[in-house]
């Protein structure tokens, strides 16, 4: 067991100002909810823009759909990778044009695939022959890019195993698009979430590339290349800038395409607006199981069930900041449910202030990608997480 200090340096995550703001916004708040600040989604976007002009953006909408983002991100000229036909109604809603999706979901049903086509989408990714068979049946002579299948080394939120396929599977999917009048454009890849290794990118790519020249002998141009998402958000262990991981990957494309890039696409999720959510909770109840040598137990308003469920195996530790301070103690965290699966974090202990108390808050930082979406509609009779969305 560890214990992670709490004493963490707020400069890395915002500036002082900046979460002073969004602490009076929370004051007057019942607890527990969720704050997305749209100024620290502007800023992910604009860093991602100048660090690779060359790419088009499609932010992951599954990772934090609300309105307000989601019009931010339109104004900033960003696109949408979207992973339902309930996405696309609510993207299309907000005046988002079919010509700014993808439709990036691997596994979709035939009627979706017409449902999507008849409301505009011509761009789809694709995975298996089954579902070559639907596109080119339901969204006839659509652009398909195909989805290789990476490990998720390196990933605290690997994504591996579930999707893409292997090249020599992809290579036959890619000359059956063909066949079938589709019109196969080029490859993704997802290298899992929240990565800390670029070098995965690079494996990724050398392999593109591969598929890229087997298709040509075949007389197919592929010309696009989708980088998928992984990169990170700032949790509690460090990870290097945006511009480290363009520079890598720009690097890369060089190197197997050499100066003429093909069309490049990125589609960030966790990166876009991991963080800028910022979770505010109050200490429900706080307790020892023993009289001696015990760990106290911190239960919290907000668990598993409200938005924390990539606590899971505790792949994503988010820091946690407390107005307290002084002295230290180890805590094991837990959420309000009466399931015990609702445990956040008992292997990794957190170190916050010994002098917290039942109704303090805690605010969880960078927990603006993955959260409110996950959490449950009425588990023990808990209403779903609020949301409020800040500047
Ligand atoms: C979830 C998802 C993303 C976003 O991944 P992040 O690691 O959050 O950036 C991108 N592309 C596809 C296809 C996805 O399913």
């Amino acid at each position: 067991m560890h214990a992670f200090d709490y004493s963490f340096d707020m400069e890395n995550y915002m500036t002082k100002e900046h979460f002073a703001r969004l602490k009076k916004f929370a004051s007057d708040k019942e607890t527990p909810f969720l704050m997305t600040s749209l100024s620290t989604v502007a800023r992910k976007y604009s860093e991602l823009e100048k660090s690779m002009p060359y790419v088009r953006i499609y932010y992951a909408v599954k990772a934090n759909p609300s309105e307000e983002v989601l019009k931010l991100l339109m104004g900033l000229g960003s696109c949408f990778d979207i992973a339902s036909i309930y996405e696309l109604d609510l993207v299309l809603e907000l005046g988002i044009t079919p010509d700014r999706l993808s439709f990036g979901n691997t596994i979709k049903k035939a009627r979706d695939i017409r449902y999507a086509y008849e409301r505009g989408v011509r761009l789809f990714a694709t995975d298996g022959e089954s579902d070559v068979r639907k596109i080119a049946q339901n969204a006839p002579k659509s652009d398909v890019f195909f989805r290789i299948l990476t490990d998720g080394v390196g990933a605290d939120w690997p994504l591996s195993r579930k999707f893409g396929a292997q090249p020599d599977v992809i290579f036959q999917n890619i000359l059956l698009a063909r066949e079938l009048g589709l019109n196969p454009r080029g490859i993704s890849f997802h290298v899992g979430s929240q990565q800390h290794d670029v070098t995965q990118w690079r494996m990724a790519l050398s392999v593109c590339k591969e598929l890229f020249d087997a298709t040509k002998e075949k007389g197919i141009d592929l010309d696009l290349v989708n980088l998928g998402g992984g990169f990170p958000a700032h949790y509690l262990h460090p990870v290097e800038e945006t511009y480290v991981y363009a520079a890598e990957i720009t690097d890369y494309i060089r190197e197997f395409f050499g100066d003429k890039f093909p069309r490049v696409f990125i589609e960030p999720g966790r990166y876009m607006v991991g963080d800028a959510g910022i979770l505010v909770t109050e200490v429900v109840m706080i307790s020892r199981k023993a009289r001696e040598n015990s760990i106290p137990w911190l239960y919290l308003d907000v668990g598993k069930f409200s938005g924390l469920i990539e606590t899971l195996d505790e792949s994503i530790k988010y820091p946690i900041y407390s107005d307290r301070s002084g002295k230290a103690s180890d805590y094991i965290l837990a959420g309000p449910t009466c399931d015990s699966m609702d445990i956040l974090y008992e292997k990794m202990l957190y170190r916050l202030p010994s002098s917290l108390e039942e109704g303090d808050r805690l605010y969880f930082f960078t927990t603006g990608a993955y959260t409110q979406t996950y959490s449950a509609v009425f588990f023990n009779g808990f209403p779903p997480l609020k949301a409020y969305v800040v500047d």
